[in-house]
């Protein structure tokens, strides 16, 4: 059974987490939704961001926090969504 790896997180719904070196198929870190941005990694392609401004303060450039640009941007085209930040939110969340 997977869980986030946080200390007393019990989230089964998890990404998979690299660090920029790490070129095996196997995650350093399984961390859930909340605890991947928390430790620096986008919850969307589990890639360490953090110290990138976009992502640590995705929400002052227009963004999304916890999501790089890149998965911020792919989000946005696969919803057609563009301007309704709210919106957008509720649906990646069920989409998880
Ligand atoms: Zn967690
Ligand atoms: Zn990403």
């Amino acid at each position: 059974m997977t869980h986030c790896q946080y200390p007393e997180c019990t989230e089964e719904s998890v990404t998979d987490c690299f660090y920029s070196d790490n070129e095996t198929d196997e995650p350093d870190y399984r961390y859930c939704v909340e605890h991947a941005p928390k430790e620096g990694f986008c919850y969307g392609c589990g890639q360490f961001w953090a110290g990138v401004e976009r992502f640590d303060f995705a929400t002052t450039w227009g963004g999304i926090q916890g999501l790089c640009e890149n998965c911020d941007e792919q989000v946005r085209n696969e919803l057609g969504e563009n301007d309704d930040d709210e919106e957008f939110e509720d649906h990646f969340g069920y989409y998880l």
